[in-house]
């Protein structure tokens, strides 16, 4: 194991990015040069001004970019050591070990079971309807969900819930096809404070278990639940660390400016 395997949890990364490149159809170079590992049970905040390529970057690692109109991505994205571009991977396959988590909670118009019961379906990840009923209710207790909703899992439909369970709803649906890495995209941000702290409790809990990238605008939410920090600024990646680090003593200017509050 190399010195920088050793940086968190004595673990090799999970995933490796080197000179990672990506252009859109219209010519934005939104992500410049690119590089950065991430570690088994580590919660990783990516910060910075808007723009600056935060959420493309979170994109690239699940290739929710495949089917985008002449995005162009050069360099070298590694998953347990393997190219996730390479011919051999196939796509949804791949797109499985993620989980995704947006701004905004995005539960399917169905009821509560279906939307957590619908990934492992199409995956086929269960046998009978007494496995899929133990692995909904398991995705929903580790997300806070199950005791407020337990008795209406047929008959109450995801988007009748609150913003805030609405947004555990998903965090059910997103662990329910069992994923390596969590993928979220500023998952507070359109919730309130009271459900924010609920999410940043259950980013703490989930991140025993697996991988997370989190896109925060938030100084604050960073500082409480990641490990390490990568601050955006312009398409490149300018510094990554421990949190504590970054915010006590970070290297490059603009992050110092940024955390600070005097940029963005
Ligand atoms: P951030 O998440 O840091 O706010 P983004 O990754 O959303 O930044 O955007 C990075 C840059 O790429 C910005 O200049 C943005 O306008 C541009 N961009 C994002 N999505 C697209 C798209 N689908 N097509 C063209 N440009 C895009």
């Amino acid at each position: 194991m190399n010195a920088a395997a050793a940086r968190h949890n004595n673990a090799a990364p999970i995933m490796e990015v080197r000179d990672l490149n990506l252009w859109y159809g219209d010519g934005t170079h939104a992500l410049k040069d690119v590089c950065f590992d991430l570690y088994p049970r580590e919660v990783l905040a990516f910060i910075g001004p808007s723009g600056c390529g935060k959420s493309t970057a979170l994109k690239v690692l699940n290739r929710m970019h495949d089917g985008g109109r002449d995005v162009r991505i050069e360099g070298t994205v590694l998953m347990q050591g393997h190219d996730i571009h390479a011919p051999d991977v196939d796509p949804p396959l791949h797109r499985r070990r993620f989980g995704w988590v947006a701004q905004k909670p995005n539960p399917f118009p169905a009821s509560i079971w279906e939307n957590v019961a619908y990934g492992p379906r199409i995956h086929g990840l269960t046998r009978d309807r007494d496995e899929m009923a133990a692995l909904v209710e398991d995705c929903l207790r580790r997300a806070h969900l199950w005791d407020e909703v337990k008795d209406h899992l047929h008959d109450i439909d995801g988007t009748d819930l609150s913003g805030g369970q609405q947004q555990r709803l998903c965090i059910a649906r997103a662990l329910s096809t069992q994923p390596d890495v969590l993928l979220m995209d500023e998952p507070t941000g359109s919730i309130d404070p009271i459900a924010t702290a609920a999410v940043e409790d259950l980013v703490l809990e989930m991140k025993h278990h697996l991988s997370i990238v989190l896109v925060t605008h938030s100084m604050m939410q960073a500082r409480r639940v990641a490990d390490r920090v990568a601050y955006f600024h312009l398409g490149e990646l300018r510094e990554i660390g421990p949190t504590e680090m970054i915010f006590a003593a970070a290297q490059d200017p603009e992050a110092r400016a940024f955390i600070a509050g005097q940029l963005g």
